[in-house]
């Protein structure tokens, strides 16, 4: 322990074993998951299909550079761009790196448009990453912290506000950027025209359109990719968390003309899109396809956030109840970090983001039953938690 940099906060649980969507950690005891390792595991833990496709390919080649041709990502490259509907792919290890490339793509546009110092906006409690660029295109004053000089070029805008973007924009702004849900803001899903309204506005203004689908994407929101609920497509959208089931990957896929604005020696990644990680990816998008786990994943997901709704009716701690597929946030009227360690005491594994806000993404291969349990000991201990803080409020 002691030789990690303290980036993350001490662990007081540590996970050694994981099958369907249940977990075990080093002293035996079973969780039931209701976090998917933050929207990563769609189809849970020690998936056979995942599994095989790793082991297959480890025995045949992890890994061969971008100097040399490699089947799996062009079949990789073909089924991801069918499923979103999008022209062409660069695969990154991560999100906050398909960020990066998107970025990159906005800039190489301005560069073209003749605009000197490109702007994007982005929008005020949005999420994008760690790496420079990608923390300054974040709308999070506590992820710029001590981080200064921030890259340039960003500049934020309300969420959920088309007026807002508008007043933001100037003459060298060329693109927008957004998660069509806020996953780490907490869970803020927008009206329900948000996307195509910044559609329009993008078209109007010749302005690109880049959606950061990082979480949202890969079946979790109840179709492919989150922006097809609207029936658009972006420019550019980003994608990573759920692609591998595990496996690091991310891409940056690109539509019309900013598809063509990387050309060779623009960008590169060493590790991106390799086999073993395109192998991986293949496993868990064909098995999401094949099972329809996306559409599953909407119905679970209205399913469950009806019932949370009718267990937590009228408790008045809590705020709110949103979420679209299996991205669900239970917004309370106070901080509730605690309640992440009152869950592991009823065997279950949640996160509380943003602060006050509950965040569910358990694995879209959840069953009815586990989908009730999850509900169930949620709601159990938000009402455990309303008692404990009225009692303290009283003299
Ligand atoms: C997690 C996340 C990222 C960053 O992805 P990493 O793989 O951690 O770099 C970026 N955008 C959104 C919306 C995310 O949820």
């Amino acid at each position: 322990m002691t030789a990690l940099m303290k980036t993350y906060s001490k662990p007081s649980t540590t996970l050694v074993k994981g099958e369907g969507a249940y977990l075990w950690d080093d002293t035996g005891k079973r969780y039931l998951d209701a976090l998917s390792g933050i929207a990563v595991c769609g189809l849970g833990y020690s998936h056979p299909a995942v599994t095989e496709a790793i082991q297959q390919q480890s025995g045949a080649l992890l890994h061969c550079s971008n100097l040399y041709g490699n089947e799996l990502q062009n079949a990789l490259g073909e089924l991801i761009t069918t499923l979103s509907g999008m022209d062409s792919v660069f695969f990154s290890n991560s999100g906050t790196e398909a960020n990066e490339a998107a970025i990159k793509i906005a800039r190489k546009y301005g560069s073209q448009r003749g605009i000197d110092m490109p702007q994007i906006i982005t929008t005020e409690n949005s999420f994008h990453g760690r790496t420079l660029a990608a923390l300054s295109a974040t709308g999070n004053k506590k992820i710029h912290s001590g981080f200064t000089p921030l890259v340039s070029g960003f500049s934020h805008a309300q969420y959920n506000q088309i007026a807002a973007i508008e007043a933001a924009a100037s003459d060298s702004t060329v693109a927008v950027m957004v998660e069509p849900v806020q996953g780490e803001g907490g869970i803020n899903v927008p009206a329900a025209d948000y996307l195509n309204q910044l559609r329009t506005l993008c078209d109007q203004r010749g302005w690109l359109l880049i959606l950061d689908e990082i979480q949202t994407g890969n079946g979790r929101s109840g179709e492919y990719y989150a922006c097809h609920h609207n029936g658009i497509l972006p420019d550019v959208m980003t994608t990573a968390k759920g692609m591998g089931n595990g496996v690091p990957i991310g891409a940056c896929l690109a539509r019309g003309h900013a598809a063509e604005l990387l050309q060779p020696g623009s960008h590169g990644s060493t590790f991106g899109g390799n086999p073993l990680a395109c192998a991986a990816a293949i496993a868990t998008l064909t098995t999401i396809r094949d099972q329809g786990l996306h559409q599953r994943a909407r119905q679970l997901g209205r399913d469950m956030i009806q019932s949370l709704r009718h267990a937590l009716e009228g408790e008045a701690i809590v705020k709110d109840i949103r979420g679209m597929g299996l991205l669900i946030g239970i917004q309370l009227q106070q901080p509730c970090a605690e309640l992440v360690e009152d869950a592991k005491q009823q065997d279950l594994l949640i996160n509380v983001t943003a602060g006050d806000t509950v965040r569910l993404l358990p694995p879209l291969i959840i069953s009815d039953s586990q989908a009730g349990e999850i509900v169930e000991k949620v709601a159990l201990i938000i009402k455990s938690f309303a008692k404990q803080s009225t009692a303290m409020a009283q003299p």
